[in-house]
């Protein structure tokens, strides 16, 4: 028994009656999504998407770090994508500490994490709007490539478009 079983027993149903799409990994719609890793989010369903149709780019904040910008590099010049949307959530956590609050929960376990970088979310328009603006200004993005921004609510599956 390993911690996993229950995933290994799962995909081997998965595979079962897995259907080879023949997709490529090409973003079928032109899409990258950058979202959270808030476990309350299925970015496939709640944008209508489905597999082979998107990027979807997550961790801790939707936010635009120097990883995300690398790989939506990479997923504009090699992968099909052609527009951006950033989706932050309601009710994340990251938007509930500040950086020197993770130093001190991870200092409690013993553990110093004062190198790292959390970007933590003290306001949630003021972080998006800084966002949009990281993609739509990076040089190696294509200029005037449609880059928008929308907090998804995780109480009503509703997206609120951003205005800026
Ligand atoms: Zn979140």
């Amino acid at each position: 028994m390993t911690s996993f079983d229950d995933l290994y027993a799962a995909n081997a149903r998965f595979a079962k009656k897995f259907g080879n799409s023949g997709l490529t990994g090409r973003a079928g719609r032109g899409l990258a999504v950058v979202t959270c890793m808030d476990s309350r989010i299925d970015p496939l369903g709640l944008l209508g998407l489905k597999p082979g149709d998107a990027k979807i780019l997550r961790n801790a904040g939707a936010r635009v770090t120097d990883d995300v910008l690398r790989t939506l590099v990479l997923a504009v010049y090699l992968l099909g994508v052609e527009r951006v949307l950033v989706m932050p959530h309601t009710d994340c956590g990251m938007a509930k500490v500040t950086d020197p609050d993770v130093y001190a929960l991870t200092q409690e376990r013993g553990v110093d994490t004062r190198s790292l970088e959390f970007h933590t979310v003290p306001d949630q328009n003021e972080a998006l709007r800084h966002d949009l603006t990281r993609i739509r200004t990076s040089p190696f993005l294509p200029e005037g490539m449609p880059v928008a921004g929308a907090i998804y609510d995780v109480r009503t599956g509703l997206l609120t478009p951003a205005a800026f």
